[in-house]
């Protein structure tokens, strides 16, 4: 009989699935409950694979013999629930897909600075020249890359829901850039949870394999401390030195490996900001292991360009910098965003408050910011966690008001920050959405 893999949500990795279960000679059923776009539709009538769409039909699932689920449908909604006590297996895809191919895996996870470490490092093992694709949350599904070009090497993002579906899947190089707390809702409220997950990047690696990660982040170096985890260790620090990885000294970011040094000055790094630091540093780390030329990872580290709505200068008016950061989807990532100007900040926060704590926000919030624009349906809780510490905090309900807002309460030398804290969805379509708004309303100052 012929093996029935049946792909849950038709987005980009259901499609990639797809591509490649049928390429193997899988009947294939793909199912969404949403609505699956013209353009992957158009791809799966090409393929000739059955889907649906608007509801998931149990009869055509409960029958399959292994299901790929997007990493957006949590593990609680009672169709996979089912599909579980039917003793099917549930994986993602880049599971799937790590079954076909041989190539060497850079991974990274984290709960920030995934996207931009993973172009970084996929722009180096680029410019050197190696034949490598960049997949996860970025760009073309691994499962396709590796069904229509298989690549020598990838670098992945990965989730905490990606690796959630993750059970054999190698990764040759991880890297753990920090965790904490986000996506609780979907862990039971349980950081240990979350965190848990983050560590299945490790799993299945053997003594040959290497583990990149951040020292000063006290849940992942206490983690690895535990004998378990068998690759190779390399922290990286901005406030230690370290043995067999990365750390700063006075104005140099030096990375130590194998008993070689690597050393450029900070100030040629592409991406400036604290948190870029360690951005910089794992992906300097991860091509020192792969034995990269030195010319190569400073050249790389130097001249790479930022990714749109990180830090994303937009432009100045009246000498005041306009400043799009509407990835920062959570404290954690704002507090760094905070940190990286030293000039007086109006800074527009709020949207959709993932359980937010915005105690650790308050000494930064205290010294940099003048002014609090509140960008979303619910700002109480931003009113009353700043209240004491900033003199006006107004509201707005579009990206245009809160522009002209900020931009009133600012002057010359100011910097205009959006780094919202929150997700996006009570205003806007997603974060990217939020951020090109916000870029054209500061264009049309
Ligand atoms: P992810 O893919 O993990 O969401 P991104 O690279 O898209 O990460 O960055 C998300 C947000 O976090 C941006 O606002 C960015 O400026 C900030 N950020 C980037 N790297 C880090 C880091 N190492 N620590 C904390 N925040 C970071």
């Amino acid at each position: 009989m012929n093996k029935r893999l049946v792909i849950l949500g038709g987005g980009e990795s259901g499609v990639g699935a797809a591509i490649l279960a049928k390429q193997k000679g899988f009947e294939v059923f793909v199912s969404d409950r949403g609505e699956i776009k013209d353009k992957y539709k158009s791809v799966l009538k090409d393929i000739e694979v059955e889907w649906e769409e608007g509801s998931h039909a149990e009869s055509k699932i409960l029958n399959a013999s292994e299901v790929v689920k997007s990493p957006g449908i949590p593990d609680t909604v009672p169709l996979i629930l089912k599909i579980k006590e039917n003793g099917i297996k549930v994986i993602s895809e880049i599971e799937f897909a790590g079954r076909y191919t041989n190539a060497k895996i850079i991974g990274i996870t984290g709960s920030n600075g995934k996207t931009t470490t993973a172009m970084l490092a996929f722009h180096m093992l680029n410019k050197v020249g190696l034949n490598v694709g960049l997949a996860g949350n970025i760009g073309d599904s691994l499962a396709k890359q590796v069904a229509e070009n298989d690549k020598e090497f990838y670098v992945l993002e990965l989730s905490s829901f990606q690796l959630d579906g993750m059970y054999d899947f190698k990764v040759d190089i991880a890297m753990i850039l920090n965790i904490t707390p986000d996506h609780l809702d979907r862990y039971d409220n349980k950081f240990e949870n979350y965190a848990a997950s983050k560590f299945r990047i490790l799993q299945n690696q053997t003594k040959y394999n290497q583990i990149i990660y951040c020292e000063d982040d006290e849940v992942v170096r206490k983690e690895l401390n535990n004998k378990k985890y068998k690759g190779q260790r390399h922290p990286f620090s901005i406030k230690n030195k370290t043995s067999n990885g990365g750390y700063i000294h006075k104005e140099d970011l030096i990375i130590h490996t194998n008993n070689k040094l690597f050393t450029m000055k900070i100030t040629e790094l592409a991406l400036q900001g604290k948190h870029n630091l360690y951005n910089s540093m794992a992906s300097g780390i991860a091509g020192r292991v792969l034995d990269l030329k030195k010319e190569v990872i400073r050249e790389s580290l130097t001249d790479f360009q930022n990714v749109e709505h990180r830090l994303e200068e937009v432009g100045k008016v009246h000498g005041i910098v306009f400043v799009n950061d509407s990835k920062a989807t959570n404290v954690n990532s704002t507090w760094y965003a905070l940190e990286s100007f030293q000039h007086p900040i109006v800074w527009i926060v709020g949207g959709v408050d993932k359980g937010n704590d915005y105690e650790m926000l308050a000494e930064l919030v205290k010294d940099r910011v003048k002014a609090i624009v509140c960008l979303g349906k619910d700002n109480a809780k931003i009113h009353e966690a700043f209240k004491g510490l900033v003199e006006d905090i107004v509201d707005a309900e579009t990206a245009q008001d809160a522009v002209n807002s900020a931009y009133s309460l600012s002057r010359k030398g100011d910097t205009v920050l959006l780094s919202p804290a929150c997700a996006s969805f009570d205003l806007f379509d997603n974060y990217e959405d939020r951020g090109h708004q916000f870029k054209k309303a500061v264009r049309a100052l």
